[in-house]
């Protein structure tokens, strides 16, 4: 069954800024031992030219690992069936919102760049990320989910 993809869209948020994905959108944020996989969006795209995670609009029949599960496939490929979904952190802007869903893998993954929004994804230590020039809707929650990720890595 072909499901329609129903979630493309802006919203104009309370928060005054126009956010990509008319029912929120979600991420996927990998680690690995001590790394996380990052992704270095593309200059042509909405904030691009930044490090964020493979992510994007949710679907009304999705949840929101659903969601963010078929957004990393698109565009880093297949997934190992040994990734393990441990939490999920929520951006609320009440009319919108972002879900970051926090996985890890145990086995060595490597990312095939198969989508045209992202030009280079690396395996990055946690205290490497701030380091980059980051998404800054990313680097808004990045400490609370800095401070989330070694509860459960
Ligand atoms: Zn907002």
């Amino acid at each position: 069954m072909v499901v329609a993809r129903d979630g493309d869209g802006w919203v104009e948020c309370k928060c005054g800024s126009r956010h990509w994905g008319l029912h929120g959108a979600a991420g996927l944020l990998i680690s690995r031992s001590d790394s996380l996989l990052m992704q270095h969006r593309a200059p042509w795209v909405h904030n691009g030219d930044s490090w964020g995670i493979p992510g994007g609009a949710r679907d009304s029949h999705e949840n929101w690992v659903e969601a963010a599960l078929r957004e990393a496939d698109e565009e880093i490929g297949v997934l190992p069936p040994t990734l393990q979904v441990l939490t999920q952190f929520a951006d609320d802007h009440l009319t919108w919102s972002y879900i970051t869903v926090i996985a890890k893998i145990d086995e060595e993954f490597t990312p095939l760049q198969l989508n045209h929004e992202s030009i280079e994804l690396r395996w990055m230590k946690i205290e490497e990320v701030e380091s980059l020039n980051l998404h800054q809707s990313f680097a808004r929650t990045w400490p609370d989910l800095k401070a989330l990720l070694k509860t459960v890595m």
